[in-house]
């Protein structure tokens, strides 16, 4: 199922130094179902993005396992679905940054913006999700948007028909290998160790695909261009040798790691820097509560983010406005 669906009918726009009874961080699937929950319960929300609406959702290619979609759907469809699914219930939504929360130990506490404005709220469901992993490499800031990029789904058209490098061996540098592959010239995925960590379907996928090169026990260490990405520069740690290969754009995936922007929060976080809550969404901040990846869980999926969404509106409406 591939079909275009509608955007969203205008939300409502929140003035400076308004009081809600909740703010939503974040507008994934955890965000967008607190919202849809909190809406329906006729609540005053405020849903807040740095970017737009959708999340991760937005950048993933064809979602499979999604329960009501028996032959998938676009990520970029199904975010505007969810989006959709707000339009009847009066939310305030705007594209801002959160930059930092105040008096976070009051009943009312403030929440900061990167536009300068600040929002006094009741109750704060932290829904910030995960960002994409850097290799750390200097590389990677020198050439980023000429060359280098993070999401296959936004930028891979604009390298149709060169030499491409997705460097990672999980499920989405496995996606996104199979995405571009569809229309670049050659695709080389680039792994640092001997085995892909991908489901069976997907790696069965990688190893059928002839415009699929598979370089093991490499990393990329370097790049070479002058306006752009032209070359990279790859160690192989088996024969510890060094090579140069043309690539056009390199796609990283090696991992996703939490949002850190509102970590400055004394929110309890694990070893990892996912934010601790309890079965009911709770953090240790008395009317703060997380949902959706950024949490510390063991599945980050669609189906598990829209689930703590869910649970962590219904807990603010009980715990905090006494509905
Ligand atoms: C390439 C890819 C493919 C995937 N494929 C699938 C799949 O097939 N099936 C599946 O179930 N899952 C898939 N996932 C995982 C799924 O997308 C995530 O589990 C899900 O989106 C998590 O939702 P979330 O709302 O917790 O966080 P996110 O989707 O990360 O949303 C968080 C939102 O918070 C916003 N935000 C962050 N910080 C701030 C701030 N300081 N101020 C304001 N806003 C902020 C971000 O802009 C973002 O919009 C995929 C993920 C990726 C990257």
């Amino acid at each position: 199922m591939e079909t275009q669906v509608e955007l969203s009918k205008e939300p409502l726009i929140p003035e400076n130094g308004d009081l809600f009874d909740i703010i939503i961080i974040g507008a994934g699937p955890a965000g967008m179902s607190a919202a849809l929950c909190a809406g329906r319960a006729r609540l005053k929300i405020l849903v807040l993005d740095k970017a737009m609406p959708g999340g991760q959702t937005s950048t993933a290619y064809h979602i499979h396992n999604y329960l009501g979609f028996p032959t998938g759907i676009l990520g970029s469809d199904l975010s505007h679905r969810m989006e959709d699914h707000l339009d009847d219930y009066n939310i305030h939504y705007s594209c801002e940054g959160v930059d930092d929360i105040g008096q976070i130990h009051s009943a009312e506490k403030n929440v900061q913006t990167d536009l300068g404005n600040f929002y006094r709220t009741k109750a704060i469901i932290v829904a910030s999700g995960l960002v994409p992993k850097e290799l750390g490499m200097p590389f990677e800031k020198q050439f980023l948007g000429r060359g280098v990029s993070y999401y296959a789904q936004c930028d891979g058209e604009s390298y149709r028909d060169k030499d491409v490098v997705v460097i990672g061996g999980g499920n989405c540098a496995c996606y996104a290998a199979e995405h571009l592959s569809k229309f670049v010239k050659s695709l080389t995925l680039v792994h640092r160790s001997d085995y892909i960590n991908a489901v069976n379907n997907l790696r069965e996928k990688i190893f059928n695909n002839p415009k699929i090169n598979i370089l093991w026990n490499s990393e990329v260490v370097d790049a070479f261009g002058i306006d752009h990405l032209d070359k990279l520069k790859l160690y192989n740690r088996t024969t510890q040798q060094h090579t140069w290969i043309d690539a056009r754009a390199v796609f990283i995936y090696v991992g996703r790691i939490p949002e850190k922007t509102i970590m400055s929060l004394d929110l309890n976080v694990d070893e990892d820097g996912y934010v601790i809550t309890d079965e009911y969404m709770r953090t240790n901040i008395k009317g703060i509560y997380a949902a959706g990846d950024i949490r510390s869980k063991q599945i980050r999926q669609i189906a598990t983010a829209v689930a703590d969404g869910m649970i962590a509106a219904i807990n603010v409406e009980r715990d905090v406005l006494g509905l």
